[in-house]
């Protein structure tokens, strides 16, 4: 068992009701799960996906972690983080050349006794790199990119178990690699809709990728993807976007980020504007986190701290 007194609690998860006129007159519940107040550092769905690989590897008595991310990336800045607490040793695989200057985040893993080492982003995608890794370091466990796979699946099925879910008709979260998407589904019940918000721009067959993806890793097929709100893409952001969060923070003083709850809120409040759910529904917002991937904005963009 994973042992720690700095891990994330779950037990700091609580539902708030958004109050808005729009939903008043829609007549529709609107509430959010703030998983974004477990823990300061570990970005909210990000400990979930983990925590089956983190006891995996303390099973199989592994030294540590290597994983996949990005200049930014709130999966990296959870797993370092982790296992700096566990006493495993994390390598981090960063897509990209390695920058003259380091991002707030790559600081952060470093800090947190993370190694690095840079890829080409060919490399990155390159199965063969990957065996590679696997041979040259036998005594850790490999953990895709954002925690994608069976054990993540299987910890994001605890998330909905952190409230009342049977009052709500909705699930609505954002979607990545759509891991936490495939546990919220796998936990639901018959009669509720998971609707997942790619926040990536998904072309020449992405959109399938990732439906299959989600299709094969769940037990039903009472879920939905709305594709028209990646805002041009993966950490793509318009002054729309913005403009939303910041309006969003003053009404419910709830920080979003800009690459996943951001584009999530903004769409929800746009399907109920749009009259996509019927009176009487009861929708929950499952806020996963992330905030820290705001430090990549300029400063005086967001009306808020994070
Ligand atoms: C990683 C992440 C997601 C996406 O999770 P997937 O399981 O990859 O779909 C959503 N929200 C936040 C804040 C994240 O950091």
């Amino acid at each position: 068992m994973i042992q720690s007194t700095d891990l994330p609690d779950t037990g700091k998860a609580y539902v708030q009701t958004l109050h808005d006129p729009l939903f008043a007159k829609k007549q529709i519940g609107v509430d959010v799960l703030r998983l974004d107040k477990i823990h300061t550092i570990v970005s909210g769905n990000k400990w979930f996906k983990l925590k089956l690989y983190l006891q995996d590897a303390s099973k199989q008595q592994k030294k540590g972690i290597i994983t996949f991310g990005g200049a930014y990336s709130n999966h990296l800045i959870a797993t370092a983080y982790i296992c700096s607490c566990t006493g495993l040793v994390a390598i981090g695989i960063i897509r990209g050349e390695e920058p003259a200057v380091y991002s707030p985040t790559l600081l952060d893993v470093q800090s947190y006794g993370m190694k690095l080492q840079f890829v080409s982003r060919q490399q990155y995608h390159d199965e063969s790199f990957i065996a590679q890794l696997k041979q040259s370091y036998p005594d850790f466990l490999l953990v895709d990119e954002g925690g994608r796979g069976e054990a993540g699946i299987k910890g994001a099925e605890e998330i909905l178990h952190l409230t009342a879910f049977h009052h709500y008709t909705h699930v609505i979260c954002a979607v990545g690699t759509g891991t936490m998407m495939a546990g919220i589904i796998n936990s639901s019940l018959p009669r509720q809709q998971v609707i997942g918000i790619p926040v990536l721009k998904l072309v020449d067959g992405g959109s399938k990728k990732v439906s299959d993806y989600i299709n094969e890793n769940s037990s039903s097929k009472n879920f939905e993807l709305h594709y028209d709100f990646h805002f041009g893409g993966y950490a793509k952001k318009s002054n729309e976007l913005i403009d939303f969060m910041n309006q969003f923070y003053n009404q419910h003083a709830i920080p979003t980020d800009f690459v996943y709850t951001g584009k999530l809120f903004y769409a929800a409040t746009k399907l109920i504007k749009n009259g996509f759910f019927k009176p009487g529904a009861k929708i929950l917002l499952i806020h996963s986190g992330g905030l820290q991937g705001n430090r990549s904005l300029p400063e005086e963009l967001l009306h808020f701290s994070y």
